[in-house]
């Protein structure tokens, strides 16, 4: 039964949906969610159709593999690799793309398996991750695009806050918008899809500063923990608390809180700062930093708290509580321990 991680489905179902109309509301016409962090889980992904969205988007072919018989149109996000052009070609429908090479070799297997593949070409503002450099010349690779038979050029996208943790602005957005003007009048075709980022970019909501002509955004974390992800805060009307882990005692003792003994290192190498608390009534939970980064996750009764863990265990300082032997207790986690704790074999997964 444990350790498991709690999905409140009906809850995720409103975040999709209050998402959509506030991105509406902001000029955002094609919210395209981003679902990476629940490694390819199907009940997850059905919410988002239930919703109402009409593509999916992940970062993992084998993900999108999982969807295969979802009526929705699977976006990769990650660039494709040129050792796995004939998998994207087969499991998504669309794909992000910067290298001109790489969008050929697309089309060649699109040929082959008789498909047309969308693409949307990434330019980089700034924050130094994927994308030609906005500053640098695109507009050759504009050109052989349009000419490939098999792909359809469907836009131009952006990523920021990500490496370099450029924050998006007017500022910042406007140079992605001077080059789909370039690539229009250059070319005398109109880009359909104007992606300006992620989560990040929702920060912008309400402030007047997103370019008209951006229309879209690649959103997950926004969804699935209601807040932006430029400053961390919170969106009103959100819910952020969609999942939750718990985890069983499997052992309840009181014990010194000072290592009694010669000290070196732990089980991960690391020298650890500890203090001399005294006596301490210390709960031993079964799970470890095998299934998540035990800093990613908070547990939700504020009397007690994670004073370290190895790759099965983590001990808690429960003072003052009377949790015993065989209790279970409850964390919050962030996006991270999220998807470390979809990625654990050993953690299962409980819908509500
Ligand atoms: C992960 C990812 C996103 C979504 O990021 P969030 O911060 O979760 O909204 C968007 N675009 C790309 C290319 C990504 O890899």
């Amino acid at each position: 039964m444990y350790p498991r991680i709690n999905i409140n489905l009906k809850k995720l179902k409103e975040n999709c949906i209050l998402m959509k109309d506030l991105a509406k509301n902001n000029g955002i016409d094609f919210i395209m969610p981003v679902v990476k962090v629940v490694a390819g889980d199907i009940k997850v992904a059905n919410v988002f159709i239930e919703a109402g969205f009409d593509i999916l988007c992940d970062s993992r072919l084998k993900n999108l593999k999982l969807y295969s018989s979802l009526p929705v149109k699977k976006l990769l996000l990650r660039l494709p690799a040129l050792s796995q052009i004939k998998d994207v070609i087969t499991y998504s429908d669309m794909s992000l793309n910067s290298e001109i090479k790489t969008v050929i070799a697309l089309d060649i297997e699109a040929k082959r398996q008789n498909k047309k593949h969308e693409i949307i070409f990434m330019f980089d503002l700034g924050d130094l991750r994927e994308g030609i450099f906005y500053k640098d010349e695109y507009l050759e690779d504009i050109k052989q695009i349009i000419k490939l038979e098999n792909i359809v050029f469907k836009g131009i996208g952006t990523n920021l806050t990500c490496y370099g943790g450029v924050v998006p602005s007017k500022k910042i957005l406007q140079r992605l918008v001077e080059i789909k003007k370039n690539i229009e009048m250059t070319f005398d075709m109109k880009l359909e899809i104007i992606s300006g980022g992620n989560s990040s970019s929702v920060f912008l909501f309400g402030k007047d500063e997103i370019p008209s002509e951006i229309n879209s955004l690649r959103i997950g974390e926004a969804i699935f923990f209601g807040k932006e992800t430029a400053y961390s805060t919170l969106i009103s009307g959100l819910n952020h608390t969609i999942f939750t882990l718990e985890a069983e005692i499997i052992e309840c003792k009181t014990k010194p809180s000072f290592p009694d003994g010669e000290m070196s290192i732990n089980s991960f190498g690391e020298k650890v700062e500890i203090e001399d608390k005294g006596l301490m009534k210390r709960a031993i939970l079964a799970i470890g930093k095998q299934d998540v980064q035990l800093n990613n996750i908070f547990p939700i009764d504020n009397r007690i708290s994670i004073i370290g863990g190895s790759s099965d265990h983590l001990i808690m300082d429960i003072t003052d509580t009377d949790y015993k032997l065989g209790d279970i207790i409850e964390f919050e986690v962030n996006y991270p321990g999220l998807l470390h704790l979809m990625n654990s074999p050993y953690i299962k997964r409980n819908y509500k």
